[in-house]
Order: structure tokens, then sequence, then C-alpha cells
């Protein structure tokens, strides 16, 4: 055989390693990739199926009894309008998942380590802003507030309040009367008042 035909062999040879190659690298490639997104769509659905679990087991149930209808509430609650860490929405949010009937968001009137961050005069921001995160929900939201006194009757939580910024005074007996007057149910925190 001449020399440049076993040469131009050669070369034609190469080209086709080369070509078979680059073949097994894309099929190659193509089940890596094929393989990470079937891992990924596995994690999804177990992850999913975690989430729903976590979510059915959140709800909280206690049985009705006969001739009642028993409803869920947490008239005792936080936000950062007073010593929580959370926006109200949060608070919102929490009561569905936990399936609750009815909540209050009860900020403490006189305790506010957040004001320098969020000064809000109108203490009734927290149930306005929790108002309207829950709409179109079928919770129960209800203006209410903590008053917080050192001296007794010490702290007490009000709730179905008009405008908590009634409340907002330095005479403590004063602030109960008001709650009464508006009410309204207090609902004492502590027999030691202690609770925050
Ligand atoms: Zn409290």
């Amino acid at each position: 055989m001449p020399v440049h035909r076993f040469t131009f062999a050669i070369s034609g040879l190469g080209r086709l390693i080369d070509l078979i190659t680059s073949v097994w690298e894309i099929n190659y490639n193509k089940m890596k990739l094929t393989t990470t997104f079937l891992l990924v769509m596995f994690s999804v659905i177990v992850y999913s199926q975690d989430i729903q679990k976590l979510a059915d087991e959140r709800i909280i149930e206690f049985p009705d009894i006969p001739g009642y209808q028993t409803l869920k509430c947490d008239f005792h609650q936080h936000s950062v309008f007073s010593d929580g860490s959370v926006w109200p929405n949060i608070r919102v949010q929490e009561a569905i998942k936990d399936g609750l009937d009815a909540i209050s968001i009860t900020d403490h009137i006189e305790y506010q380590p957040h004001k320098s961050d969020i000064p809000h005069p109108d203490r009734n921001r927290s149930f306005q802003v929790a108002l309207e995160a829950g709409e179109g929900n079928d919770l129960i939201i209800i203006n209410g507030s903590e008053i917080t006194r050192d001296m007794p009757p010490g702290h007490a939580n009000a709730i179905f309040l008009e405008d908590v910024n009634k409340l907002n005074l330095n005479d403590s007996i004063e602030a109960y009367r008001q709650a009464k007057k508006r009410l309204n149910l207090i609902l004492r925190c502590w027999k030691n008042s202690l609770a925050s």
C-alpha cells in the first residue's frame, strides 16, 4: 500500500474512533442528566409527602361536646408590635395551619421592646395587619391586647376590644376599667402575673 493511502486509512480510523467516543459521551451525559432528573423528581415527591404529613399532623383536634360546637382558639399571642419575633401575618398563617377557629394577637400595650425599629403609636396595628392577612379565610380574628403592669392586678389579656389605644393609660386600675367597659373579656394570664 502506498504511504499516502496508509496515512489516509489511519486518519479515517481516528475520525471514526472520535465519532464513536463523542456519541458515547453524548449518551453517557444524557444518562447522567436523566438519572439526575429522576433523583430530583423522587426527592420532590418524598419532600411533598413529608410536608403534607407534617401539615396533617399539625392540625389540632378537639371533639365537639354533644349539643355544642368546639372552637379552637388562641387568645394570647404576640407579634413584633410588642415582644414577639414575627409580623402579625405569620400568626395568621400559623393559626390556619393549626386549624384554629379564632385568634387574638394580644400585643402588650406598655411593653414595646421593638419600638425603636417599629414605632407604632396606634396599638391596633397588629389587629389591622392580621385582619388583612386573614382575608378570605374562615379564621376569626379578634382585636385584643395585653395589659402589662408590674403592680397588681398585673398582666391580663383583654379581648373583643374596639380600640386598644383607650387602654393606654398610666393608671392601671383605669386601664382595667376601660377594658371592662368595652368588652369585653379579660383573661388573667397567670396567678402570679409572670406571664409574658
Ligand atoms: Zn403575653
